[in-house]
């Protein structure tokens, strides 16, 4: 399928079934996850429309994000990889939207950093990132491991709502929403339903919760914010994975 196809399949599908949902009235963003892609494949996804991307790596996106981002002010970056706080600054120049804050000294160091900027100076200061800065303060998700797997990101279920208090009364960071990605063996409607109970519980308005192979569950089960690779590219190389 050319990428032209995929986003239009992919487009249609969205559009239905978000119509078609009882849970929430909210609108679906697909978020293209652009793990491994090139920067010239990005190019042909947002000259199809395509508005938000999402990258795993920090480092990756260092690399092919400036150039684009000059390019095209309207296209919207997050972050749907882990994040290591030796890493938080790049982060927050590179991405308008981080989804992976998952642990308290994360958010302690992100917490940190956004105080030494206030809006003005950031945009004044020079970021570590050659010619490129945000122009605003990124928004934040927070990542959830509703399947409590021990080889996975997020914060537990049990410790989602003194975290998610603590980032929002205590840090006062701009959280928005919750992100989760489920077992792979397992069906996925459960962890989607449990993302969106803990949300309503704390006022959370987005959820980034759906993939490839379940994002038409993940809409209908209130999703607003679906990050959809491979269905949109391809098959990835294994090496990319992760
Ligand atoms: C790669 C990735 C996706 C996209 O996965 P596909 O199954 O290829 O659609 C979504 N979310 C995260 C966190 C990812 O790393």
């Amino acid at each position: 399928m050319t990428l032209a196809a995929a986003v239009e399949t992919i487009r249609k599908t969205i559009e239905k079934t978000a119509k078609n949902r009882l849970l929430s009235t909210d609108s679906v963003t697909l978020l293209a996850a652009s793990k491994g892609q090139s920067a010239a494949r990005i190019e042909e996804a947002i000259a199809l429309g395509v508005a938000v991307f999402g990258e795993n790596k920090v480092q990756e996106a260092a690399e092919k994000w400036p150039a684009i981002k000059q390019r095209h002010q309207n296209v919207a970056l997050h972050l749907i990889g882990p994040l290591q706080t030796n890493k938080v600054k790049d982060a927050l120049a590179l991405f308008d939207v981080i989804q992976t804050l998952d642990r308290p000294s994360l958010a302690n160091s992100l917490a940190k950093e956004l105080k030494n900027w206030g809006n003005e100076e950031l945009k004044k200061k020079e970021s570590s990132i050659p010619q490129f800065f945000n122009s605003s303060i990124p928004t934040f998700y927070i990542q959830i491991n509703t399947g409590e797997e021990p080889q996975k990101a997020g914060v537990l279920p049990k410790d989602a709502d003194a975290f998610i208090e603590d980032c929002v009364t205590g840090l006062k960071l701009p959280v928005v929403g919750l992100m989760c990605v489920p077992p792979a063996d397992q069906p996925p409607a459960p962890h989607f339903a449990l993302l969106r109970t803990i949300a309503l519980r704390h006022g959370l308005r987005e959820l980034s919760m759906g993939m490839s192979g379940d994002y038409e569950t993940a809409i209908r089960m209130g999703s607003t914010c679906v990050r959809v690779g491979t269905a949109l590219f391809g098959e990835r190389k294994r090496e990319l994975e992760k």
